[in-house]
């Protein structure tokens, strides 16, 4: 098993190894926490999940970072507008961003570091490019990076360095800079605005020195992967190599993924032009969160995907057979000898389905090879040549390759030993009619946080803010 994945710095798919061959170091650019988060922000965080999921099911351990910018011209403005404080604006979008993230199944990170949490970090690293003559101060308090210091600019968003205009003074985004190219590291205070008393002066950073302070912070100097969506390679992550580099003399990441656009009616996603459909709206609407999930990671990260009614619905109907096969494989019982071909037929899938997610995130085919192993199944089902212990191991499969794909519903096997215990001696009390020994259970049940109700087809189980499971 050797995994590849596709480096924008290089444009090349080479092998992965952790830097430190133990353990896989993850950087993704979070939420800016104004405003609820569109379904496009979800298609680049949940494909870095679909890579931190892929990277354990192989059993290579990860720390995943994701920082949270709860400051930033937009919150500023956001925050007026509504008439709160800024740390009372970016506490409920951030809120509301762990929600929708929740809702479609994405890994929680490991580190959900916020900027304003590590400004003695930021200040540091800007202290350091001073020094180092990589920045320098305007009259008014600002602190830009030097571009002209770095000649490596612009190597990963490709620019052409004859293009790159140098020396020319031009006042640009409100500050006083000596090339236009220049990006503030810290912005000087403006009445109205937060700002922080700090060794370097008063103000408050800008947006790419969070993400090095805080990457660095984490995961180290030099880290293994750094994702985001495509509209980050430049300026955002141009200039977080620039400014980590320069001040560390290391490499700073050692593969850049990048995940194209999410589109819908032809046009980009972006909150910026309205054109943007937003989680909850989309589960208030009646869509299931799994197929939600699934549509958005069932096109490979670095081709376009449209979003549309059509596509929604084709993710739907492709959750809706995964559920009809886990619920009748969970049903399924048949004394007979176990299938003599069917362990064989398992491991071929498992094989072909790791070896296409190995390959650059490969889910097309990954998902090709599912559907096939879906077909399979139904087959044998409909014939009844599998034994009960053999659709057990068809369904352990399956939820084994969910460990990657987060698709399926919950399992009973989700819960613990006891409680599950507790379930079949209440399903039993209730066929003996001992309904004083079902409503104690009920209790106990209760207790550890499951609710039980019982329907025409038997009893039913769900947990707190959990859909219904059979
Ligand atoms: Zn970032």
């Amino acid at each position: 098993m050797t995994i590849r994945l596709h480096d924008t710095l290089t444009d090349e798919v080479r092998p992965f190894e952790p830097l430190d061959g133990e353990r896989a170091r993850v950087y993704s650019c979070g939420p800016t926490v104004y405003g609820p988060a569109h379904i496009g922000n979800f298609r680049s965080f949940l494909f870095a999940d679909l890579l931190v999921r892929h990277l354990r099911w192989r059993g290579i351990a990860v720390t995943w970072v994701m920082n949270i910018t709860d400051i930033d011209d937009k919150i500023i403005k956001g925050a007026a507008a509504a008439g709160v404080e800024i740390d009372e604006l970016a506490d409920r979008y951030l809120e509301r961003f762990l929600e929708d993230a929740d809702s479609l199944g994405m890994t929680r990170p490991d580190v959900l570091p916020r900027a304003t949490a590590h400004i003695p970090e930021i200040v540091d690293l800007i202290a350091t490019l001073l020094e180092r003559g990589h920045a320098y101060r305007t009259d008014d308090g600002s602190i830009f990076f030097r571009i002209a210091s770095w000649p490596a600019y612009g190597r990963l968003a490709r620019l052409d360095p004859d293009q790159l205009r140098v020396g020319e003074r031009v006042e640009a985004d409100e500050y006083a800079k000596d090339d236009v190219r220049d990006f503030a590291l810290w912005k000087a205070p403006k009445p109205g605005e937060p700002s922080w008393e700090t060794a370097i002066g008063a103000g408050r950073p800008g947006w790419h020195i969070e993400c090095s302070a805080m990457s660095m912070r984490h995961l180290g100097p030099s880290f293994d992967v750094h994702t985001g969506g495509i509209d980050l390679i430049f300026p955002h992550h141009e200039d977080e190599i620039a400014q980590s580099e320069a001040a560390t003399g290391q490499p700073f990441v050692h593969t850049w993924l990048h995940c194209a656009h999410l589109q819908m009616g032809g046009s980009k996603m972006a909150k910026s032009s309205g054109n943007i459909a937003r989680v909850r709206d989309l589960l208030e609407a009646g869509h299931s969160p799994r197929a939600v999930r699934y549509s958005l990671i069932s096109v490979h990260y670095r081709v376009g995907l449209n979003h549309s009614d059509e596509s929604l619905h084709a993710a739907a109907a492709a959750v809706e057979r995964l559920d009809a096969l886990v619920g009748a494989l969970t049903s399924y019982r048949e004394e007979r000898p176990d299938n003599p071909d069917l362990p064989d037929a398992l491991a071929a899938a498992r094989e072909a389905f790791g070896a296409a997610l190995d390959d650059d995130l490969g889910i097309s085919p990954a998902l090709a090879v599912l559907f096939e192993l879906v077909r399979d199944l139904n087959r044998r089902i409909d014939g009844r040549s599998l034994s009960t212990r053999d659709a057990e191991r068809a369904l352990g499969l399956l939820r084994d390759l969910d460990q990657v794909l987060g698709v399926l519903p919950e399992a009973v096997d989700a819960l613990d030993p006891e409680t599950t215990a507790l379930l079949e001696a209440r399903a039993a009390a209730r066929i003996a009619r001992d309904w004083a020994a079902s409503d104690r259970l009920r209790d106990e049940l209760a207790e550890r946080g499951v609710a039980v109700e019982d329907t025409r087809d038997g009893q039913r189980w769900r947990r707190l803010s959990e859909s219904v499971h059979g």
